[in-house]
């Protein structure tokens, strides 16, 4: 049983002892090779997690293996190489199927983010499907991207977009959920955990409630998919996304989970090669799924790295890192709790990951500066969810945010370092 003892003593370096007997965080740290950085004559502490994550030397290998060996176009080519890098990519959408318990691989689209996934929906089932008058429900917990592009669409269409709010817990108003899912509601789509409060939203029953109004669901699972084990069908979701950069795979890459019945009945977005049966001056017809929403020549390296970063965190397991994680975010709220001056933005029931705070008298920005000064990256600002800010009332926080690789030292450190900031301020 891993054990974390939190000590009482705020400025203590050592007072702390982590049994890791089930968790291999050596060997994983190893995995890292950025870990072993000195930034500024310190040991890198990267707590930027949420923001992306680190690579590790599996997924770095894989897309140097890829350009070195196997590099180039893929579904059209009649050459081994061809061959090759089309059965490494395809084979990446398997794993992703496999990782989020999708039913078949043709329901995985690859996009080049969680952005691009969900302004792909809102283009596509959106503009078809949505009508003046229709309702869109989000949340007051949303990162910018699942905003923004329902925004956009109501815009178009002359739909509402509707706003569950936040209660000051950091929880989502359940029962204002409750009284804002109406038949008018014809889209849902709200987070699973939250960027900025680590808040884990209950979206299994949300996705049920919504069902039983007729209305489609989209789960943005940007920061959840790093954390918690995924089943897509068990959430009853009827799109899920996510980015590959934050789950330790390459920037440039995203999924587009959908339904396939959703999506089969969805025009396609974007026009171009691969995404076509036939063309002519006169009419298009478009390829089946998945190609009909993978116009033109995709990521391949980037993907067939997801595929490795996939393959990594199954071999350490989901539920372990979970567990971990879990005991991390908890420790990190107590240890931080003990810095003077420290406030933690919400306390919600779950929190996993992602730690917001202020501290009295320094600015979230002069925090991130000091604590960049000790080799300690997090980040500072509004985090992409500016409505949140306003509603914490507050224009920006310094957010601390977990990864795999990180363990309660570094929190005792970064808390440490905490209290010296505020020393210096307040001198
Ligand atoms: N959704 C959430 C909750 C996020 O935190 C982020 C990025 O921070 C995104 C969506 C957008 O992800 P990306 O920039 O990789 O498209």
């Amino acid at each position: 049983m891993m054990s974390i003892k939190i000590t009482t003593e705020p400025v203590i370096e050592t007072a702390y002892s982590v049994s890791t007997n089930s968790y291999p965080i050596d060997t994983i740290r190893k995995d890292f090779p950025i870990l072993s950085t000195e930034l500024r004559g310190r040991k890198l502490v990267y707590l930027d997690n949420a923001a992306t994550t680190q690579k590790p030397r599996q997924v770095i290998e894989a897309l140097t293996a890829y350009y070195e060996k196997e590099n180039a176009n893929i579904h059209r080519g009649v050459h081994y190489l061809s061959e090759q890098a089309t059965l490494k990519y395809e084979q990446a959408r398997h794993k992703v199927k496999e990782f989020i318990k999708a039913g078949v691989n043709c329901e995985i689209i690859f996009t080049k983010g969680a952005t691009e996934s969900i302004n792909l929906v809102a283009q596509s089932y959106g503009r078809a499907f949505i009508r003046p008058g229709d309702e869109i429900l989000i949340s007051t917990l949303e990162h910018h991207s699942n905003i923004v592009p329902w925004q956009m669409l109501c815009q178009e269409k002359g739909a509402v977009l509707r706003v569950i709010p936040m209660l000051d817990s950091g929880d989502l108003d359940m029962e204002a959920f409750d009284r804002l899912l109406t038949a008018k509601t014809k889209i849902v789509a709200v987070t699973q955990l939250s960027n900025v409060t680590g808040t884990l939203v209950p979206v299994r029953e949300m996705c049920r409630k919504a069902r039983d109004l007729g209305a489609v669901t989209l789960v943005d699972g940007a920061q959840s998919t790093p954390h918690l084990p995924i089943d897509v069908q068990e959430m009853g979701a009827d799109f899920f996304v996510f980015s590959a950069h934050k789950l330790y795979g390459p920037t440039g890459v995203g999924v587009l989970y959908g339904r396939a019945e959703l999506l089969e009945a969805m025009p396609p977005w974007l026009g171009g090669g691969n995404m076509i049966r036939s063309v002519s001056f006169e009419k298009t017809t478009y390829a089946d799924l998945p190609d009909k929403f993978e116009a033109g020549t995709p990521d391949i390296g980037g993907v067939i790295g997801l595929g490795a970063a996939i393959d990594y965190l199954q071999d350490i397991g989901l539920e372990r890192i979970s567990q971990y994680e879990e005991m991390l975010t908890d420790y990190a709220c107590a240890r931080l709790e003990l810095v003077e001056g420290l406030q933690i933005q919400g306390s919600p029931r779950a929190r996993r990951g992602v730690i917001s705070f202020t501290l009295d008298c320094v600015h979230p920005h002069d925090i991130g500066q000091l604590l960049d000064q000790d080799g300690i990256a997090i980040r500072a600002g509004h985090h992409c969810a500016q409505p949140l800010m306003q509603r914490l009332g507050v224009p920006a926080t310094a957010r601390l945010s977990l990864g795999l690789y990180n363990t309660a030292e570094e929190i005792d450190y970064v808390a440490l370092r905490l209290q010296h900031s505020r020393k210096l301020f307040l001198s």
